[in-house]
């Protein structure tokens, strides 16, 4: 299977904005922003989905969230408040089969779901 586009950008064959990067996991702007703070939260396996999960990514399942937070802090936007979105398969619009989470605040956000 060819490389999705988040693994091109973890090995640097296309840019991105990247704002955080370790062993496991990059952290780099979207290209579409839907808010001021827009950060796609990604591990560095290339997991399609949640689906595609299991007992033993716990700990990294874990830490995307706590990178997320992290990065929130780092941005100024912890204390006013942010999203966490994860779009799994065709019914929630995912476009990236490469797991990720989306990190989005710097704005008030309604409750539309649709
Ligand atoms: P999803 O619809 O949940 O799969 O989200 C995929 C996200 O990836 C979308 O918000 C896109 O704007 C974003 N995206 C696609 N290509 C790139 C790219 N090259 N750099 C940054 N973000 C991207």
């Amino acid at each position: 299977m060819s490389d999705s586009i988040f693994t091109r950008i973890i090995k640097r064959e296309i840019p991105a904005s990247i704002e955080y990067e370790d062993d496991e996991i990059i952290a780099f702007r979207d290209i579409t922003p839907q808010a001021p703070v827009h950060i796609l939260v990604v591990p560095k396996r290339p997991i399609p989905t949640l689906n595609d999960t299991s007992p033993d990514d716990a700990a990294l399942l874990g830490r995307l969230l706590l990178t997320a937070r992290d990065i929130a802090v780092a941005k100024g936007i912890a204390e006013s408040g942010f999203r966490l979105v994860t779009n799994c398969n065709a019914d929630a619009g995912q476009t990236v089969f490469h797991l990720h989470v989306h990190l989005l605040g710097g704005l008030k956000m309604g409750h539309n779901f649709a």
